[in-house]
């Protein structure tokens, strides 16, 4: 599994259109301060899965769409697009390439796809998140966030070993099947005054 491309369409400081390919081997961005390097990599959180603003530095999610600049009006929606080469499939799909796009329009509304097919936010999680991309990984690692890191309460650390390990897919299943439980535990109870008072 390889990073080929990323397109970013009104996402931030990228008002036009662009897209970035990587080669094999290693890539570097260089640019002075401002011109948005940051926030490609922000671009690549976001359409990974991302849902909190402030890991984007902003306050709320429609803060990453393009809001104007000397020259230019604000733009309407953010859309970006990444692509993999999944010929190994590494990721849990039978598509030997592989395009996720993420979609936001200012009045909220936003849309996931992969290769061109609206899924939800659910099937993206799911796709990374045996990966070592997910939105939790290390696979990104921003300014600041060794420090909170090494500074971070001893169940975050432990979060981050788990996450690494694997583990985290299983921990999110036993939590939907936690909940499930209490859920029908819930009915049970309430099937059984319902025979009570029957009776
Ligand atoms: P540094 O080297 O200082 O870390 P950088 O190259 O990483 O800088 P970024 O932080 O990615 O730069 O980009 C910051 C720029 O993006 C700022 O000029 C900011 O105004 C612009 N920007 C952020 N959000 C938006 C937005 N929604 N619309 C337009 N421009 C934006």
């Amino acid at each position: 599994m390889r990073l080929l491309s990323l397109t970013i369409d009104g996402f931030k400081s990228f008002a036009h259109k662009t897209t970035i390919k990587f080669e094999e081997g290693m890539t570097g961005i260089v640019g002075p301060n401002g011109s948005g390097k940051s926030n490609i990599i922000e671009a690549i959180r976001w359409v990974m899965g991302e849902q909190s603003a402030r890991q984007l530095r902003g306050d709320k999610m429609a803060d990453v769409i393009f809001n104007g600049s000397a020259s230019r009006v604000p733009l309407n929606r953010a859309l970006v697009s990444i692509t993999f080469d999944n010929s190994d499939h590494y990721l849990a799909s039978e598509f030997t390439e592989l395009t996720v796009s993420r979609k936001l329009f200012r009045n909220g509304e936003s849309e996931y796809l992969i290769n061109g097919q609206k899924v939800r936010l659910k099937d993206i999680v799911d796709l990374f998140i045996d990966s070592g991309l997910g939105r939790e990984s290390f696979s990104i690692i921003s300014q600041g966030r060794i420090a909170a890191i090494f500074n971070g309460k001893p169940e975050d650390r432990r979060g981050i070993i788990e996450a690494v390990a694997g583990v985290a897919k299983y921990q999110k299943n036993k939590a939907t099947a936690q909940r499930r439980l209490a859920t029908t535990m819930d009915n049970l109870n309430r099937v059984s005054d319902i025979i009570h008072e029957l009776a």
